[in-house]
Order: C-alpha cells, then structure tokens, then sequence
C-alpha cells in the first residue's frame, strides 16, 4: 500500500468512527462479515476486464489487469488466456497449495544449469517459485533426452518433466547455428568452443532454454517478441493464442542468447499466479 493510499484510509477509518457502534447495533456481526466477504469476491464486470486488458500493451499484462478479484479471475480465465498467451500447464501437484514446485535432476552436469535457470525466476519473481528437490521429493524432472540433433526442439516441458535434448547440447556447432539462424551473424567465439566467450555463450544460452521451460510450466505460452526468454520465432494460433505469427518481433536483442527475463515475461508470470496456474 502506497503512503497516500495509508493516509486515506486512517482519513476514512477517522470519519467513520463515530458511526460505527450504531451501525454495529443495527447490523449483527456475522451479516457484516459475511457482506464484506461477498463484496471482495465479487467478479467485476466484462467490460471492464475487457477494457482493462485494451489499456495494456501487447502481450504485457501490466499492473492494470493485475488488481482484480480471484473471482473475476476464474470467471474470466479464458479472456485472459487469449489476451496473454497464458494457459494451465501443470497439474496442481507440481505447485500444489505452497505454490512451490520442487525441481531435481540425476545429472550433475544438468544440475547447475537448473539452478541458474530457477534462480532467474525467483530473482524476478521475488519468490522461491522454484526449490532445489531430491530424489525422493521432487515435482519436476529435468532429464537428458537423446533426441537426434534433427529434431525441432532443444528443451521441452510436460505434465511434470522437463527435458533437454542431450545431442543439442554435445553439439559444439548447435548454439553458434542457432545463432547464426536468428541474428545473421556470426556468434562471438562461434569458431573457438575453447575461448570463454565461446563458453559464455553456451552457458547463457541453456540456462536461457531451461528458464524458458520452466516458464512453460508457470502456463505461459510463447510470445513473438525475441526480447523475452518465452519467444518463439512462429506459432500457430489455438484458441489460448491471441494471434498466429510467422516470424520473429525483433524487439532488441535476443533473451535466449541474454539469458535474461523481460518485463513481459514477468508480468505474465505474475498474471499465470493470480489465474492459479502456480
Ligand atoms: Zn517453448
């Protein structure tokens, strides 16, 4: 609460003082309770959740749609879904009533990189959304997959696990491809996987994909802009997408070359919560 907001209130408080035993006589206690409940959960209207979500820029669910009541969130979920590329993407088990997921991986190589990737998200969030887990308690996985250096996908998020595809990330060639494919350009060191900005490189960018997957298990879905970590370069529209594209929003640079979360991204984190995805 803001200082003027405080002020307001204790002006208000003030003011009512005096009327507040008689008020009190004429209503019982519990009519007053349960009337104030009513009122908070109380679902605001549609078009002022639609005309909120105009005021917001694109795909940015900025602090304007971020005030309303859990009612007016369950209500209108699938208003914003649409609006912000947001969905439900893991069972309630993974973050459960702590809204905490447990994250554990058997590989100690895998193992540093997810836990830069968490951190980058509690930082943001200023929460521990995302714990180191164990063996034996753990709600998300994040497992090596051979998957063949031809498929499309380089992470991948599911129900509960999280995968990184081993043939990828043992390509020396992968990250400066990739690179090279999205910038026209050749990646620093690209030609010297010895070199610390070689290694830079390639440290920024999976730790990037792993924020980016457990980005998909907050619920939000892909955005076109390549300043956040949720980019993707086409996507085609289902009903949770507010509209197909076929090529990159070039924005500024690149977050999944940054490793670094955009204002986006965590707007978007901070709306997936107040919808109960996490
Ligand atoms: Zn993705």
């Amino acid at each position: 609460m803001g200082k003027k907001k405080w002020l307001l209130s204790l002006a208000v408080a003030i003011l009512l003082a005096p009327t507040l035993p008689f008020a009190q006589a004429v209503l019982p206690d519990s009519v007053a309770v349960t009337q104030t409940v009513a009122a908070k959960s109380k679902a605001t209207s549609k078009s002022t959740v639609v005309s909120a979500i105009k005021q917001t820029p694109d795909l940015n669910p900025t602090a304007k749609v971020r005030h309303f009541s859990q009612a007016t969130y369950a209500k209108y979920g699938a208003l914003f879904d649409k609006n912000y590329n947001v969905e439900k993407m893991s069972p309630y088990s993974v973050f459960g009533d702590a809204q905490e997921a447990y994250v554990y991986t058997s590989s100690p190589i895998l193992k540093r990189y997810m836990y830069a990737a968490m951190q980058n998200w509690n930082k943001a969030l200023g929460t521990k959304v995302f714990n180191l887990g164990t063996k034996s308690h753990k709600t998300i996985t994040v497992k090596w997959k051979y998957n063949g250096a031809s498929e499309e996908w380089d992470g991948m998020y599911q129900d509960n696990s999280l995968w990184i595809n081993k043939d990828d990330f043992d390509n020396v060639n992968y990250v400066p491809n990739t690179y090279q494919a999205a910038l026209n350009k050749e990646m620093p060191g690209a030609g010297n996987p010895n070199s610390s900005t070689y290694k830079q490189q390639y440290i920024n960018y999976w730790i990037a994909i792993i924020t980016h997957e457990l980005g998909h298990s907050l619920g939000l879905d892909h955005s076109p802009y390549t300043t956040d970590i949720m980019f993707s370069d086409s996507e085609t529209a289902g009903p949770d997408f507010k509209y197909t594209w076929k090529r990159a929003k070039v924005d500024g640079s690149y977050a999944e070359f940054k490793n670094s979360l955009s204002q986006r991204d965590i707007n978007r984190a901070k709306l997936t919560k107040l919808l109960g995805y996490w």
